[in-house]
């Protein structure tokens, strides 16, 4: 039993990819949820009325709020969090999600561009995370923090220093609100996934000799889809990972497992 009913969850840039399968698996196990975009509104309806479709048909009446506003902003941030507690009288679950990632040569990215990345992905994450982590302190209730990582967490991504930075940060950030919050109540934990079919990957995913490539570094031979990371996402936030914090859970088909040692190579 996930026992998610009833709880109050803000997932961020949920109206596409991943973060909109997070916001359809927690409709699903009858968890209300505040929708957050930054820039289409018609993508946030869609996920809107699908996730109350997908509620519905797993038995559950929900609540849902579209929470349009950009998470690198700080006024942004307060308005969403405090626009999700008001509407549904508190929060129970963060999922950070929202990201970006840009391309350059590391010694030719633009500082601006540098910038926005950490500024949407790590700092975003963590005001959000602060503003959360006050709130379950001010109402003393326990809550759950999942932040969206990568496997760039861990692994060095040339050509993409400010995503592999801010990934990096958000491994430390997670584990450090953990172990800060522990004893309050508060679980934070990270999924980080490897390869996955969503828009933020269109350049591979839509060319089939380009996700070959990408699919033959990975152990189990396929890219990931959204759905597999929104059901880990599912369980870290119910009550079946009640005793985990401060973890990244690898969803990744092995990615990580250092895939060109699967032979012997040397002596
Ligand atoms: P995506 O582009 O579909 O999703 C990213 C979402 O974040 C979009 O809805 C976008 O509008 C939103 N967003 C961007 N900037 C924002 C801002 N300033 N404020 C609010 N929302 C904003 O791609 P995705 O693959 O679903 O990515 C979701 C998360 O998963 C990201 O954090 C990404 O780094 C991570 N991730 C993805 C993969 C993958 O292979 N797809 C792998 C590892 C990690």
């Amino acid at each position: 039993m996930k026992n998610l009913t009833g709880k109050n969850a803000l997932i961020t840039g949920a109206s596409s990819g991943i973060g909109q399968a997070i916001a359809f698996r927690l409709a699903e196990e009858g968890c209300n949820i505040a929708i957050n975009y930054r820039s289409k509104p018609q993508e946030a309806e869609q996920t809107e009325a699908i996730a109350l479709q997908r509620a519905s048909e797993a038995g559950y009446t929900i609540r849902t709020l579209l929470a349009q506003g950009d998470v690198a902003k700080e006024e942004d941030v307060i308005r969403i969090t405090n626009s999700a507690i008001e509407a549904f009288g508190g929060l129970d679950i963060l999922v950070n999600n929202a990201g970006i990632q840009t391309e350059y040569p590391s010694h030719e990215i633009p500082i601006d561009r540098f910038d926005q990345v950490i500024a949407v992905n790590l700092r975003g994450a963590y005001l959000c995370a602060r503003e959360t982590i006050q709130h379950l302190l001010a109402i003393q209730k326990p809550g759950v923090i999942i932040n969206v990582s990568s496997v760039h967490e861990i692994i060095p991504r040339p050509m993409y220093l400010s995503y592999s930075i801010s990934k990096g940060g958000m491994g430390n950030m997670t584990k450090t609100l953990a172990l800060e919050y522990a004893n309050r109540g508060i679980r934070v934990n990270a999924i980080a996934p490897g390869a996955t079919v969503t828009p933020i990957n269109e350049a591979w995913t839509a060319d089939p000799e380009k996700k070959a490539i990408v699919e033959s570094y990975i152990p189990m031979g396929r890219a990931g889809t959204s759905d597999e990371m929104a059901a880990a996402v599912a369980f870290l936030a119910s009550d079946e990972a009640a005793y985990i914090t401060g973890q990244t859970l690898f969803i990744d088909g092995g990615l990580t497992l250092y895939g060109d040692f699967r032979e012997a190579w040397s002596a």
